[in-house]
C-alpha cells in the first residue's frame, strides 16, 4: 500500500462546486458570497422557516491530545446521510489559529471527510474572528481610555477583570504590564490577554439569538468594579453598539462544502474547556431550518462537551438532540487502559479492555442521564486490529447500545452508511421535551454537584475561599441564576488529567468562579485551565509553508 495523502493532498485534488450552486441546492438564495467557496447565509431572510429538521450530536469519550474525530465523523456522517437521500446539513466550529499552528491543527476535519476550502476555513476565513478580536479590543480601548480621561464611573484599577485578546497561542501575552510611557501613555497597571477562542465576546456571538440579542449581551458584559464594588459593564461604557457594528457581518453563518459537495455551515468557535464549546446557536438554527438533519459536534468528550451542549446551548435552542453519535476510538481507548502514546498503535487486549468504562460512563451518560437515543461510532484507524474492534462492538452490543464502524476518514460519506442509518432510525422517535440536567434557578453549588456526581461520576466538590467568596457574592447580586461552564481537563472524566478510564469517589477542586453575564453563564474553574496557551516546542507552523504559485502545504 502507498503512502497515505495528507488533508491537504486529499482536498487540493477535490474539485469544488460554486457556492452559489451550493447554495441553490440547499434553496437558499440569499447569500452573500466572500470569493468563490465561500458565503455568509442572511439569515434574516430565513425567518419565516421552522427550524423542523432533527438534532444529531456527535459527542465523544475523553480524547488524547490528537483528538478522536469527532469533526471527521460529523462531517462523515453528514456525506453518509446525503448519500441515502436525506438532506442533511453540517453546523460546525470555526478553527481558532491556535491549535492549527500548535499541536492540534486544524479543524475542518481529516482524510475523505473534509470541510473544503480546507486552508481558508482553517487561517482567515470571512474574518470573524478578526472581528470578534477587535470587538473585544474596542472594549478594553473605551475601558481604558475612560480612566485616563478622569475616571468617571470611579472604576478601581485594581478589579478590572476585561482581557485584551489576539487569536494566538502566545504565553508571552498572558500577564503583562501596559500603560507605560509616562503622563501620555495611559494608566500603567497589570493586564494580559486571552485568545479570542477563549473570550467572552465569542461566546456572546455563539449564543445570540438575533442581532439585538447580541447587542444586549454585549452590553452585559461586566469590566470589571467601581470603587464602591458595583459592576461596570459595557453598556455603562456606552462601548456595546459599535462592538455590536463590528459584529454585523461576523454574525452570519458561514457556507461552505464538504468534499462530496454537501452544504456545511461553519460559525463560532469557543474552546470546549474554558468556554461552551459549540458553534453558534444560529448556525445550528439555521441548519435545522434548511435540512432534514442538522448534524453538529460539542468539544471534547462528552463529560464537558455534550453536557455543556445540553445545558448551555440546547437551553437558547429549547430542544433536545434528537439522536448522539459517541466516537470511541481503538487507541484513546488503549491509552486509558494505561497504554503509552508511543504503544497506543500496537494491538493490547488487555488495555483495550481497561479502558473500556470510558466508554460504558459516557454511554451511560448519554442514554440514562439525559435520556437520549446514542450510537457508538467506532473511528476506524488503520493501525486497529480486527480483535480490538470486535472487542468494542461486542463491549457495547452486551450494555445494549447500537454500535457501528465508521471509515469516513479512509472512505468518506460511503463508509458512514451503516452509521448514517442507524442515526436516521434512533432520531426517527418522537421530540423530547427539553429536559436539562438542572435547573438554571438552583443554587450555584447544586448546580455544580449535579453536573460533578451525575455526569464525571465524583463524590463531591471542593471549594476554594476565593471560589466560596464569588459563589456569596454572585448569590447576593442576585447574579447566580445562570447556567453552570465547567472548566476543566478534558483527559479526564475528573479534574486531574491522570485519573483515565473510569475514575470513581473523586472530588473535584473548584478555584475560580466568575460570571460571564453577556454569555449567561457562571464559568467554573478547576484545575490550571489556560485562557492563553502557549506554543509546543515543535509548532505545527513549522511544517507550514507557500509556494511560488500560491499552493499551500503543511495544514492539516
Ligand atoms: P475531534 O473533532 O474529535 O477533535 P478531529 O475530527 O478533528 O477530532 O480529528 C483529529 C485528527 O485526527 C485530525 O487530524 C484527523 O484528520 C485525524 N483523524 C480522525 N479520524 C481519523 C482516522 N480514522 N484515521 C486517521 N486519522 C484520523
Ligand atoms: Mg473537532
Amino acid at each position: 500500500m502507498g503512502k497515505f495523502l495528507t488533508d491537504i493532498e486529499i482536498a487540493q485534488a477535490t474539485e469544488m462546486n460554486r457556492i452559489a450552486d451550493v447554495a441553490t441546492a440547499l434553496g437558499i438564495s440569499d447569500f452573500i458570497p466572500y470569493g468563490m467557496y465561500k458565503a455568509k447565509v442572511d439569515v434574516n431572510r430565513l425567518s419565516d422557516r421552522k427550524p423542523d429538521g432533527r438534532l444529531i450530536l456527535v459527542t465523544a469519550i475523553n480524547p488524547t491530545p490528537a483528538g478522536e474525530g469527532k469533526t471527521t465523523t460529523a462531517i462523515g456522517l453528514a456525506d453518509g446521510l446525503n448519500r441515502l437521500g436525506k438532506k442533511a446539513v453540517l453546523a460546525l466550529r470555526e478553527p481558532s489559529l491556535g491549535p492549527v499552528f500548535g499541536i492540534k491543527g486544524g479543524a475542518a476535519g481529516g482524510g475523505y471527510a473534509q470541510v473544503v476550502p480546507m486552508e481558508d476555513i482553517n487561517l482567515h476565513f470571512t474574518g470573524d474572528f478578526h472581528a470578534i478580536t477587535s470587538a473585544n479590543n474596542l472594549l478594553a480601548a473605551m475601558l481604558d481610555n475612560h480612566i485616563y480621561q478622569g475616571n468617571e464611573l470611579k472604576i478601581d484599577i485594581n478589579r478590572i477583570t476585561w482581557k485584551r485578546t489576539m487569536d494566538m497561542n502566545d504565553r508571552q501575552l498572558r500577564r503583562i504590564t501596559d500603560g507605560l510611557g509616562g503622563k501620555t501613555g495611559g494608566i500603567p497597571r497589570d493586564d494580559g490577554f486571552e485568545i479570542t477562542a477563549a473570550s467572552e465576546v465569542m461566546a456572546i456571538l455563539c449564543l445570540a439569538r438575533d442581532a439585538e440579542d447580541l447587542k444586549e449581551r454585549l452590553g452585559r458584559i461586566i469590566v470589571g468594579y467601581t470603587e464602591d464594588d458595583k459592576p461596570v459593564t459595557a453598556a455603562g461604557l456606552k462601548a456595546h453598539g459599535a462592538m455590536a457594528a463590528l459584529l454585523k457581518d461576523a454574525l452570519m453563518p458561514n457556507l461552505v462544502q464538504t468534499l462530496e459537495h454537501n452544504p456545511a455551515l461553519i460559525h463560532g468557535g469557543p474552546f470546549a474547556n474554558i468556554a461552551h464549546g459549540c458553534n453558534s446557536i444560529i448556525a445550528t438554527r439555521t441548519a435545522l431550518q434548511l435540512g432534514e438533519y442538522a448534524v453538529t459536534e460539542a468539544g471534547f468528550g462528552a463529560d464537558l462537551g455534550a453536557e455543556k451542549f445540553i445545558d448551555i446551548a440546547c437551553r437558547e435552542l429549547n430542544r433536545m438532540p434528537d439522536a448522539v453519535v459517541i466516537v470511541a476510538t481503538v487507541r484513546a481507548l488503549k491509552m486509558h487502559g494505561g497504554a503509552s502514546k508511543e504503544n497506543a498503535g500496537q494491538k493490547d487486549i488487555a488495555a483495550l479492555e481497561k479502558g473500556m468504562p470510558n466508554l460504558a460512563r459516557h454511554m451511560e451518560n448519554i442514554t440514562q442521564v439525559f435520556g437520549l437515543p446514542a450510537v457508538v461510532a467506532i473511528n476506524h484507524f488503520p493501525a486497529d486490529a480486527p480483535e480490538e474492534l470486535n472487542m468494542v462492538r461486542s463491549f457495547c452490543e452486551d450494555a445494549g447500545v447500537p454500535v457501528v464502524l465508521s471509515d469516513v476518514w479512509g472512505k468518506g460519506g460511503d463508509g458512514a452508511l451503516e452509521l448514517a442509518s442507524e442515526v436516521v432510525r434512533l432520531s426517527a422517535s418522537p421530540r423530547r421535551p427539553y429536559a436539562p440536567l438542572y435547573d438554571a434557578g438552583a443554587r450555584i453549588k447544586d448546580k455544580i454537584a449535579a453536573i460533578v456526581t451525575r455526569v464525571y461520576g465524583g463524590q463531591g466538590v471542593e471549594y476554594s475561599e476565593d471560589a466560596e467568596a464569588s459563589i456569596a457574592r454572585l448569590e447576593h447580586l442576585g447574579l447566580d441564576k445562570f447556567p453552570i461552564c465547567i472548566a476543566k481537563t478534558q483527559y479526564s472524566l475528573s479534574d486531574d488529567p491522570k485519573k483515565l478510564a473510569r475514575p470513581e469517589g473523586f472530588t473535584v477542586k473548584v478555584r475560580t468562579v466568575k460570571l460571564s453575564a453577556g454569555a449567561g453563564f457562571i464559568v467554573v474553574l478547576s484545575g490550571s485551565i489556560m485562557t492563553m496557551p502557549g506554543l509546543p516546542k515543535v509548532p505545527a507552523a513549522e511544517n507550514m509553508d507557500i509556494a511560488p504559485d500560491g499552493t499551500l502545504s503543511g495544514i492539516f
